[in-house]
C-alpha cells in the first residue's frame, strides 16, 4: 500500500512538483499509511489577495430526457475567488467569490443571499482547482478584497476606514503631545 502524502493529495500544484517527488522518496519503504509535510511551494502560493478557481454547490434546473420535465439537481460550479486570508501550516485558507458569478437560480440556501454565499469559510488547499494567472488583488486593513476602493463585504460595510481614521487621529495626537 502506497503512504498518502499531505498536503500533495489533491495539491492543485502537484503535477511536476520537486518537492512531491522528494517526500515520496523520502517516506518510501517506511510503511506509513500517512504522512505530513509543511510545504512551501503552497504556503507560498496560498496568500491573501491570490486569485484562485473554486467549486462550490449550486441549484440547476435541467431536462428529465423522458417527459421533457424540469428537475431540480445540486450540482457543483466552477467560480473565480480571491484568497482573503491564509494558514501556511495547515495550508487552509478563506475566500471570497466574484460578485456575479452565482445567479438566483443557482442559490443553493434560501435562508442567505448572494452576497452571504459568496464568502467561503476556511478550507482546505485541495479546495483549489487552481491558482489564476492574474494579478493579486488589494486588500483592506480589515482583510476584504478592494474593488474599486470599496471594500468587498457581504453587506456592503466595512469599518476599515473607521480605523484607519482612529489611527490618523491617535498618530495626530501623539504629533502634537511630543
Ligand atoms: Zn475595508
Amino acid at each position: 500500500m502506497g503512504t498518502c502524502i499531505n498536503p500533495c493529495r489533491g495539491c492543485p500544484l502537484r503535477d511536476g512538483c520537486a518537492l512531491r517527488a522528494e517526500w515520496r522518496q523520502k517516506v518510501c519503504g517506511l510503511g506509513l499509511r500517512n504522512a505530513w509535510f509543511v510545504c512551501p511551494t503552497l504556503a507560498k502560493e496560498i496568500r491573501p489577495g491570490r486569485r484562485i478557481q473554486v467549486t462550490i454547490p449550486v441549484m440547476g434546473i435541467g431536462y428529465d430526457y423522458r417527459g421533457g420535465e424540469h428537475e431540480c439537481f445540486g450540482g457543483r460550479k466552477m467560480v473565480r475567488a480571491t484568497i482573503t486570508t491564509a494558514d501556511a501550516r495547515n495550508h487552509t485558507f478563506a475566500c471570497v467569490v466574484d460578485p456575479g458569478q452565482i445567479s438566483e437560480e443557482e442559490q443553493f440556501s434560501n435562508s442567505k443571499t448572494i452576497d452571504e454565499i459568496r464568502f467561503l469559510k476556511r478550507r482546505h488547499h485541495w479546495r483549489i482547482v487552481q491558482f489564476l494567472d492574474e494579478p493579486d488583488l488589494p486588500l483592506c486593513k480589515l482583510g476584504n478584497v478592494l474593488r474599486d476602493g470599496k471594500c468587498d463585504t457581504s453587506d456592503g460595510s466595512c469599518s476599515c476606514r473607521e480605523w484607519a481614521a482612529a489611527d490618523e487621529l491617535t498618530r495626530s495626537l501623539s504629533t502634537e503631545s511630543a
